[in-house]
Order: C-alpha cells, then sequence, then structure tokens
C-alpha cells in the first residue's frame, strides 16, 4: 500500500543529549521529497490528517485484496472472497458527509476493480507467502527503515517476488518502476527478513488492471540507501521548507502553510504552482517548436524555417 502504516514517527528532532534513533518508511521519504514542510506537520507535529474517499477507497480495496491473496487453498479463491470483504471491511471515515448517491459510485467501482483484479490472477493463484509484511532494519547512522509489504509471492523457482499494491488511476512505465524507492526499500527489506533477495519486484497497478514487474537487477538499491541518509540528514538538519507543487492541493496544513499565507494573485505557494504549470507548458512548447522546425527544414530547407520564423 502506498501509504505505509507506521506505529511511531520519526521521532524527536535535535533532542539535547544526543541523536535519537531516526525511523523512516518509504512514504516519509516521499513525504520529505514531496516537501519538507508537509513532512515535518504529519511526522513531527504530528498535525490530524483530514479523512478522505480517496485514502478510504485505496484502504477497503487493500483489505479486500490482502483477504484474497491470503487464502491459503490450492483452488483460486472465488471472488466473493474479494466481495464479500469489501462488504464486510469498507472504510467508510473519507465518505462522511457525502450524499449516499455518490457513496454507492465508490463502491461500485471497488467491486470492479476487484473483480477485474480477479480475473487476472485467478487463473494463476498462489496462495501469498505473505501479505503485509512488516519490516524494520538498521540502515547506520542510527537510521531505521520500517514499514510493510503489500504481497509476496511465492515463485516457481523456490524463490519469491515482491508487489505493492497501487490504486493510482494511471499505471507507470517500466523505467518509473525500475527507478521505484518503494520497491528498493522492499528489496532490501527482504533480504533483512529472509536472508534473500526477491527474484522480481512489482507494482500492481489495480485500477488499470496492469502489474509492472522489474527484475531484482535492474532495482538500485545503493541509490535508495544514500537517498534515506540524504533525507535523514536533512530531517536531523531540520530543514522544513516549504515547496509548493502541483500537490498542495490535496495538502491537509494548506490553511497552515507560510508559502499560502495571504489572499488574491500574490500567494507565494499559488505563484509557485502557477510559474511551474507555465514552465512545462513552455517546455512542452520548445519541444514541439523543435520538431516542427525540423519537419519543416526536411520537407521545405533551411529558408523556409527562417521565412516561418
Ligand atoms: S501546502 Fe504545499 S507547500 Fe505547504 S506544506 Fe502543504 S505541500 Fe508543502
Amino acid at each position: 500500500m502506498t501509504s505505509t502504516a507506521v506505529p511511531d514517527v520519526a521521532g524527536p528532532v535535535g533532542d539535547a543529549g544526543g541523536r535519537p534513533p531516526l525511523r523512516l518508511s518509504f512514504s516519509r521519504v516521499d513525504s520529505y521529497r514531496s516537501c519538507p514542510l508537509r513532512f515535518r506537520f504529519a511526522y513531527v507535529d504530528r498535525l490530524p490528517t483530514v479523512p478522505s474517499p480517496h485514502l478510504s477507497w485505496g484502504s477497503s480495496i487493500h483489505t479486500a485484496l490482502e483477504a484474497w491473496w491470503d487464502c491459503k487453498l490450492p483452488e483460486p479463491p472465488p471472488v466473493e472472497v474479494l466481495l464479500d470483504t469489501l462488504y464486510a471491511r469498507w472504510d467508510d471515515e473519507g465518505f462522511a458527509g457525502m450524499p449516499r448517491d455518490e457513496k454507492i459510485r465508490w463502491y461500485r467501482h471497488a467491486q470492479d476493480v476487484l473483480r477485474r483484479h480477479h480475473a487476472r490472477h485467478a487463473a494463476a493463484y498462489v496462495p501469498a507467502v505473505a501479505t503485509e509484511q512488516w519490516f524494520e532494519f538498521d540502515v547506520g547512522d542510527d537510521v531505521t527503515v520500517v514499514g510493510s509489504i503489500d504481497h509476496v509471492a511465492r515463485t516457481g523457482n523456490g524463490g519469491f517476488g515482491i508487489v505493492d499494491w497501487k490504486t493510482n488511476r494511471r499505471a507507470k512505465t517500466r523505467q518509473q518502476v525500475a527507478g521505484s524507492l518503494q520497491l528498493a526499500i522492499y528489496t532490501l527489506a527482504a533480504a533483512h527478513l529472509w536472508g534473500r533477495e526477491p527474484d522480481w519486484v512489482a507494482l500492481d497497478f489495480v485500477v488499470p488492471g496492469v502489474r509492472v514487474t522489474v527484475d531484482r537487477a535492474d532495482i538500485d538499491t545503493d541509490h535508495a540507501l544514500a537517498e534515506i541518509h540524504a533525507v535523514a540528514a536533512l530531517v536531523r538538519a531540520e530543514a522544513f521548507d516549504p515547496a509548493p507543487s502541483a500537490l498542495c492541493g490535496w495538502c491537509d496544513w494548506r490553511a497552515v502553510c507560510p508559502a499560502f499565507e495571504g489572499d488574491g494573485p500574490d500567494v507565494a505557494g499559488t505563484a509557485v504552482v502557477e510559474l511551474q504549470r507555465l514552465r512545462r507548458r513552455q517546455e512542452r512548447d520548445r519541444q514541439r517548436i523543435a520538431e516542427l522546425e525540423r519537419v519543416v527544414r526536411d520537407r521545405l530547407g533551411v529558408e523556409a524555417v527562417l521565412e516561418v520564423g
């Protein structure tokens, strides 16, 4: 699951009388990378989060998948295991106050996603070695990495693979999956838990119904460790500046964020987000202009390009 539930927070930062150990999960490192101030609000200040339909929906899907993959049956468990678990353990928290029709749409969407997951995986079903497998291991420098692995899958050769279920609307590319910090952390965790690394790791994008699998050899655990230590050093240095981005729209603490102080068009955070959007557009335009110039040059010659200019 994307949002790894971790029992305790990053630990007090900058305690007098010695450096406290720091506990980092993928979610925490990812949170820091997206916005250091959001990390502080969540894990140092421990400000309360706001329940959301997306989080509750994703949590309900994960619970159903866990129940299905955890069935220790020789035959593929029926789709009812998924659907009954969804019904029995539906997380309603994020839907409080939502009109009933809208909530039913979310529920039906979850049913569809689970039915499709069953159709994709039932034929080759093998019970999981473990689901929601908790881990924690030291990586040196008083840093402990914690988290849980959604699905440890048995492979034909006596090894195992690691799957993380994603409820994003779109799948990522193979290159993006190979570069996943989360999967690199799980690879390290597997070596710690079982004394061997997985044969492969995968992100299963359950909404579009796509599993993207990469070999262990494609995962860069050294880079992941370097990233974890870099974030740990910044957390210890209390480097918690805001980093406004398009994600601010989903931030629970925008109302108390200094980047969004004030009103109107002069709010710094709004200006940064707008600037980022315009720069991305400018870059897309620049690339398209270069493509079009190449076409005109190849067909009509350099002079024609200059004339257009
Ligand atoms: S509103 Fe944006 S900049 Fe401020 S804490 Fe949240 S994510 Fe960071």
